[in-house]
């Protein structure tokens, strides 16, 4: 590239070992800790090659709709590479730190009454008045960026873990993480994307996405595997959120804890190592915290 990469040290993410879920489940479990990213979760991976990307085409800005984590990472590359951002979100449907990451580093905020795929059209529109360079997940820099989280696991285990388990909204991720697979060490490991039963209203909102846009290249890459996609209950989604906190001392925000909530639905088989991706920081959503408690 001929501009300077924008960066903010997004990546190289611990992973650790989770002993007493190990323990109580008789598998080997690892926890890929995405949280500890720059502005609290995976995004950045993507961001930081989109946003070099958009400095590179000489962009004025970039736009994006999300549900939050999208929207903080874009906001705070855009501040760093000096250029504008613009973030189209539900109204009222994001948390408040995110929000907050936001307005913090100078980005406007535009709300619109509806649901996330009608914050998305708006996006496109706004792009094309604006010269604005999108950079939601459809933008192929996301997903190359995001697939480096593949890469550090095998560089790190030695090779492919028996299985991967992570939240699934729009399904960028879980086609980044194959690709990154695929790269590395030519196969895949058995994929199981975990999404919310009420993927309308799930109180994980990071994944609260009712039309997941690469829907089809998460089936076929899922299926390749061996996987399955597992669907969760709020219960099981909320459980394993708790878990994850009281058993292992990670705080991650709700949808994060997907991928350990399908490890209790036991879609691995006994011995087996599995990394679950913590795609999240628990600070992003501390009111759901108190919504629980309550
Ligand atoms: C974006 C996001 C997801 C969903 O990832 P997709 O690529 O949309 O499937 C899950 N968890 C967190 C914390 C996120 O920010």
């Amino acid at each position: 590239m001929s501009v300077t990469p924008v960066t903010l040290g997004e990546g190289r993410t611990p992973l650790l070992r989770a002993p007493r879920l190990s323990a109580r489940l008789g598998v080997e479990v690892w926890l890929k800790l995405e949280g500890l990213n720059p502005t609290g979760s995976f995004k950045d991976r993507g961001m930081a090659l989109a946003v070099t990307r958009a400095v590179e085409q000489g962009a004025p800005g970039v736009v994006c709709a999300s549900t939050g984590n999208t929207a903080a990472s874009a906001a705070a590359y855009a501040a760093r590479a000096g250029i504008a951002a613009a973030i189209v979100v539900p109204a009222g449907a994001v948390a408040g730190a995110k929000l907050a990451q936001v307005r913090a580093v100078g980005a406007r905020v535009v709300e619109v009454e509806g649901s996330f795929t009608d914050a998305y059209e708006a996006s496109l529109a706004l792009a094309e008045r604006e010269g604005y360079a999108v950079v939601n997940s459809v933008n192929e820099d996301r997903i190359e960026g995001q697939r480096t989280a593949a890469l550090e696991i095998v560089e790190e285990l030695g090779g492919l873990p028996d299985a991967l388990l992570l939240p699934y909204g729009g399904g960028g991720n879980t086609k980044a993480y194959a690709r990154g697979f695929l790269e590395a060490a030519g196969r895949l490991p058995r994929l199981h994307p975990a999404e919310a039963e009420r993927r309308a209203d799930t109180f994980a909102s990071a994944i609260r996405i009712v039309e997941p846009v690469h829907r089809a290249e998460v089936e076929d890459a899922v299926a390749r595997s061996g996987g399955a996609v597992v669907s969760l209950s709020e219960e099981r989604l909320e459980r394993a959120w708790r878990a994850l906190g009281a058993e292992e001392g990670v705080f991650c925000e709700p949808a994060s804890a997907a991928g350990v909530a399908a490890l209790e639905r036991g879609v691995a088989r006994a011995g087996e190592r599995v990394v679950c991706v913590i795609t999240g920081h628990g600070l992003k959503d501390a009111d759901a915290v108190r919504r629980v408690a309550a």
